[in-house]
């Protein structure tokens, strides 16, 4: 199935926190793993950091082995998605997530974003063209999965809850906050090369981005006090939440990053 096909599948109802769905997905249920093929997962930011982490790759090489660049519709900015591959079977149908096993997820406790919300959809990760403003959530019904005949009753926020996606979507919101506003940009306002260089760098190569704030002229150019390099130094959480507050001010010319003396002559 094409990922048009699956688009085509998702249906246009708006869920809130608190709308209901009956669902459950279990090892023994007929469908196992049949969702774990042919879909394009888009990477987080603190998706490519778990993952990473989980298979002890530094960054560079996680994207390289893993990962595939693609730009987001009505950005223009570079996001990355997860690297399928084609089945071994001859007769097979499509691709596969390289870390799906007959029994599972080999990096379930450290699974995607996506993977945590599916069967439901998050608009701001999402090519949907109504997906700027104000965040919702919607069914990616697929015709495999037979998890909605089971008996389990959610609402939206229990999901989200049980699926470990707080922690994910905290640490990406300031992300996800960009990827957004960037979407109300009007069409002939493009960004340079060397912005979505940036852009790419620090959602996706921690590593090199903090090779870059320490081996480069960054610090002679910005004002960054001593506390917040030690916690930079030591936490990628931190570089993360640095780098975004980095290209906010990039982008949208906001917040408090400032110019040292010299380098703003
Ligand atoms: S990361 Fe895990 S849950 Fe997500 S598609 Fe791959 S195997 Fe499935
Ligand atoms: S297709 Fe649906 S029910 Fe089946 S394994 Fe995937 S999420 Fe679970």
């Amino acid at each position: 199935m094409s990922d048009t096909d699956r688009m085509a599948n998702v249906e246009p109802v708006r869920l809130s926190p608190e709308s209901q769905f009956k669902f459950k997905c279990h090892p023994g249920i007929e469908c196992f793993t049949s969702c774990c093929r042919d879909i394009n997962i888009i990477l987080t930011p603190y998706d490519v950091i778990r993952l990473k982490n989980k298979l002890n790759l530094p960054s560079d090489e996680f994207l390289a082995i893993y990962t595939e660049p693609q730009l987001l519709e009505k950005t223009g900015l570079p996001v990355i998605t997860l690297k399928f591959l084609e089945e071994e079977a001859k007769d097979a149908d499509g691709k596969l997530c390289p870390f799906v096993r007959e029994n599972g997820c080999l990096v379930y406790d450290d699974r995607p974003t996506t993977c945590r919300y599916y069967p439901l959809g998050v608009a701001s990760l999402s090519h949907k063209e109504d997906a700027d403003g104000e965040e919702f959530y919607f069914f990616v019904h697929e015709p495999h999965c037979l998890g909605f005949k089971e008996d389990k009753l959610w609402t939206v926020k229990e999901w989200r809850k049980d699926q470990g996606v707080d922690i994910h979507d905290e640490i990406n919101a300031e992300w996800t906050d960009l990827l957004v506003r960037k979407r109300s940009f009007p069409p002939n306002m493009q960004l340079t090369e060397q912005t979505k260089k940036m852009f790419f760098l620090v959602s996706y190569n921690l590593d090199k981005f903090r090779e870059f704030v320490f081996e480069s002229s960054f610090l002679d150019r910005y004002e960054v006090d001593e506390a917040t390099l030690n916690r930079i130094k030591r936490d990628e959480i931190e570089l993360l939440k640095f780098g975004l507050k980095w290209l906010k001010w990039l982008l949208f010319k906001e917040g408090d990053f400032k110019l040292k003396a010299d380098a703003a002559k």
